[in-house]
């Protein structure tokens, strides 16, 4: 019998706790922390994520704001609402819903983002504060996995893990974070020879291609461990992952479903940040205030 990792139970727990966090500081008499969360363009999927995110924000005692540029909007005007936001010091994360339009420089916009309210993890000086193992805010998808395995004490010291997919989002600081858990990677691209015999080998698969139903009972050895973080709408408007379910899923020890299982992890990661980057604001204004 395969275990499910429920992302959704374990989000839904890590709200709670977050919502006490947020509590107790409201009741030492600080303000509630915020999230601004900039969206461009008519994506209807980013404007679905986005308003899980507000929704999650509200839930805990985050307070956001969505700023909502047409398609069209030119880059300057993103940067120069990034580099306000950047100045505002009751803002503590700043989030920019990818993808941009095609016209913008996700990369500049990323970029421009302080690295303290960079809640996303994106910016180069996260990237490289993760890729150096120092720490820093890290990107949500990898961390949400991170913590989904931990609270089912699923191990990873000692383990071999296939991670696949290399972006900047998901795959590439995923290895990393296994890597400092003292796993040993095999990270897998479009170029990789044999994905399927490399994947067959590991104790736990990652699945972050972006392609529905990769991978198939044949790519997954008996009782191993299956993330996944694929998210593809069907025609008839349910969703659906990387993996195919309903095969993986007779041969593993632990599988996480789509819906329930990265998504909600991710967001929880990110409500997590949101606090974090607020917790270190708020001690550097204790020990910088002249009254101390
Ligand atoms: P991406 O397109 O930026 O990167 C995909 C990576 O997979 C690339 O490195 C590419 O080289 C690799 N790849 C593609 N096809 C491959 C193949 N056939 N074999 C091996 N490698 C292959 O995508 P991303 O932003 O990393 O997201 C990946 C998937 O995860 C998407 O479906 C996305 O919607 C989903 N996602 C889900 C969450 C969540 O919270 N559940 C969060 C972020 C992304």
């Amino acid at each position: 019998m395969t275990g499910i990792l429920d992302g959704k139970k374990t989000a839904r727990d890590i709200r709670a706790q977050l919502r006490e966090r947020v509590h107790r500081c409201l009741g030492a008499g600080k303000r509630s922390p915020f999230l601004a969360v900039i969206l461009v363009g008519n994506d209807p999927a980013s404007r679905l994520y986005v308003g899980h995110k507000e929704k999650a924000c509200r839930e805990v005692g985050i307070a956001s704001e969505t700023y909502e540029f047409p398609e069209k909007t030119d880059e300057e005007q993103i940067l120069k609402l990034v580099r306000k936001l950047n100045q505002d010091d009751t803002v503590d994360g700043i989030l920019v819903q990818l993808p941009l339009p095609a016209h913008i420089c996700r990369t500049r916009v990323i970029s421009a983002i302080e690295a303290c309210k960079d809640v996303d993890g994106l910016t180069p000086v996260n990237q490289g504060m993760l890729a150096m193992g120092l720490p820093s805010l890290r990107p949500c998808t990898p961390v949400g996995i991170l913590e989904l395995l931990r609270k089912y004490s699923i191990r990873l010291d000692g383990q071999l893990a296939a991670v696949i997919g290399r972006s900047h989002l998901v795959g590439s600081p995923l290895c990393r974070l296994l890597s400092l858990h003292n796993a040993t990677v095999i990270n897998i691209h479009r170029r990789s020879p044999s994905p399927e015999s490399l994947c067959r080998q590991a104790d736990i698969v990652i699945a972050a291609a972006g392609q529905r139903h990769l991978v198939t009972e044949s790519w997954v050895r008996e009782g191993a461990v299956v993330v996944d973080v694929g998210i593809h709408r069907t025609s008839d408007g349910h969703l659906t992952g990387d993996v195919d379910f309903s095969l993986v899923s007779k041969k593993t020890a632990w599988i996480t479903p789509v819906p329930g299982g990265v998504g909600p992890m991710t967001i929880a990661s990110l409500l997590s940040n949101c606090l974090m980057a607020f917790g270190e604001r708020a001690e550097k204004d204790e020990t910088q205030s002249p009254l101390k």
